[in-house]
């Protein structure tokens, strides 16, 4: 009986014959899909041997020809969904975690353009044509900026965070605040870090309360580091006090140890002037004299994945020469990315047209709720009765790591269809080529107006329309 099914199944040959698998052969290549065709095969082959198919018997030539395409479909297709594509995010959520963080401007990526596809002056100093540093050009920008004697880059923030325990406190303590013993993205654990850095954490304060003498007081021989770190998701409301930076400098300059702030977002731009709640920019707190300072590029900074160490320069050489610098180090196509943002900063106009995440946290409701109606219409002119849109005020979130509890009045298309549930439309969409993102409330598929932009449009009404 098993044999009389194992002469059924097809070969590689008669399935390579199919028009769809054709079809996936011209978009990928014969070696690829033959290999899938031999893995749904084999698969086939053992689950009948091994009897785990029901109804075995009545199974023909045709059915199981059928069955291995489909499978050799599917697979193609998941394995097509774990590559790295573009998504719509319409989640509203603008510093999504799970989707990349911050999009980089256009700029910055005709720059890498221009710069990565040819030989660059990376390490090569055009004064002298000797060996030159990697991290000079993006120094001096960063100088310029922000007004510190000197800046070191590397590949991010946890890794920025970890050289200046690794460096300044190794074998020593470091004082930091119960209140303040942060975990971002479920992996970047302050107190985990200190201990890898190779320095011992001493915490001080209670959970919502810290002054000045609890640091005073645990200052031992061993303490290298005052160690301040922003509370980046999260806010402790109540009866709270917390040890400003200014005090903090002040102790650590009396003491002469090190203060260092791990800053999270790293804002460059006084977001008041955008009706949005103060965040201490990095200006503000290189002003209050820290030793040193840290803080992500792909935050509110809005460029590349990047740690940015900024600070004294007596400090900052010593990082610079710590041996595991080397493990962190920034890559050149990130580093030309952060140049080119960094530039925009310094050219101080149009910083809201060319860098994206300054453009969403800083949209207006007013031009939401025109585009929100722009948007409206236009799948109303192509879907007609087959859709139902209703345009409602929904808080979009700065997200990833920055301005916790603040909260954006936006507006967002609810979206529902008699055709399909809200789930199989949400997982649908999810499906699309360029799959879009969206939440469920209410019944209803709501798209954020804040995180897609005008050149979305397009697709997602084709995508509506394939669906519908
Ligand atoms: C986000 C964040 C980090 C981690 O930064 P990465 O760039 O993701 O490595 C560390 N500390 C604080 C306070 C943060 O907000």
């Amino acid at each position: 009986m098993v044999n009389d099914i194992l002469r059924k199944i097809p070969s590689t040959n008669e399935i390579l014959e199919h028009h769809k698998i054709k079809e996936l052969v011209n978009q990928r290549s014969r070696i690829i899909i033959k290999d899938v065709i031999n893995w749904a095969t084999n698969n086939f082959r053992d689950k009948i041997i091994s009897n785990s198919y029901q109804r075995q018997d009545d199974l023909k030539k045709e059915d199981i020809y059928n069955l291995i395409i489909d499978e050799v479909i599917r697979y193609v297709n998941s394995s097509d969904r774990k590559r790295l594509t573009r998504v719509i995010n319409g989640t509203g959520v603008i510093l999504h975690t799970n989707m990349g963080r911050a999009p980089l401007p256009k700029r910055a990526i005709d720059k890498i353009n221009d710069v990565a596809t040819s030989y660059c002056n990376l390490e090569y100093d055009l004064t002298t044509g000797k060996r030159g540093s990697r991290y000079d050009s993006v120094e001096e920008l960063l100088i310029k900026l922000t007004g510190v004697e000197s800046a070191l880059v590397v590949n991010n923030n946890a890794a920025a965070v970890f050289l200046c325990i690794n460096t300044l406190a190794l074998n020593k303590e470091v004082i930091v605040a119960r209140s303040e013993q942060v975990e971002i993205g479920g992996s970047f654990r302050i107190p985990e870090i200190i201990e890898r850095s190779g320095a011992k954490m001493v915490e001080v304060g209670t959970t919502n309360k810290t002054y000045i003498k609890d640091y005073k007081n645990a200052i031992s021989e061993d303490t290298r580091i005052l160690l301040k770190v922003h509370k980046s998701n999260y806010k402790i409301e109540g009866f709270t006090n917390e040890v400003s930076g200014e005090e903090l400098v002040k102790l650590a300059n009396e003491k002469e140890i090190i203060s260092v702030e791990d800053l999270g977002s790293g804002v460059l731009l006084d977001l008041q002037n955008f009706n949005l709640p103060y965040e201490p920019t990095v200006m503000d707190q290189v002003k209050k004299s820290l030793d040193i300072i840290t803080f992500s590029g792909d935050k509110l900074l809005g460029g590349p994945q990047a740690g940015i160490i900024v600070g004294k320069k007596e400090f900052i050489e010593k990082i610079k020469i710590n041996p595991l610098t080397r493990m962190v180090r920034i890559d050149k196509m990130s580093l030309i990315a952060l140049q080119e943002v960094l530039n925009i900063y310094i050219e101080n106009k149009n910083i809201k047209q060319n860098i994206p995440i300054i453009d969403m946290l800083t949209k207006t409701t007013k031009t939401l709720l025109q585009e929100a109606n722009i948007f409206k219409k236009m799948i109303k002119a192509k879907l007609g009765n087959k859709i139902d849109i209703n345009i409602i005020e929904e808080e979009d979130a700065p997200g990833g790591g920055s301005l916790p509890g603040v909260a954006l009045n936006g507006f967002s298309l609810a979206i529902s269809s008699n055709k399909l549930s809200p789930n199989e439309l949400q997982n649908r969409l999810r499906e699309n080529e360029i799959p879009i993102i969206c939440k469920i409330k209410n019944d209803e598929i709501i798209i954020s107006m804040r995180t897609i932009d005008r050149k979305d449009y397009e697709i997602i009404i084709d995508a509506f329309l394939r669906l519908l």
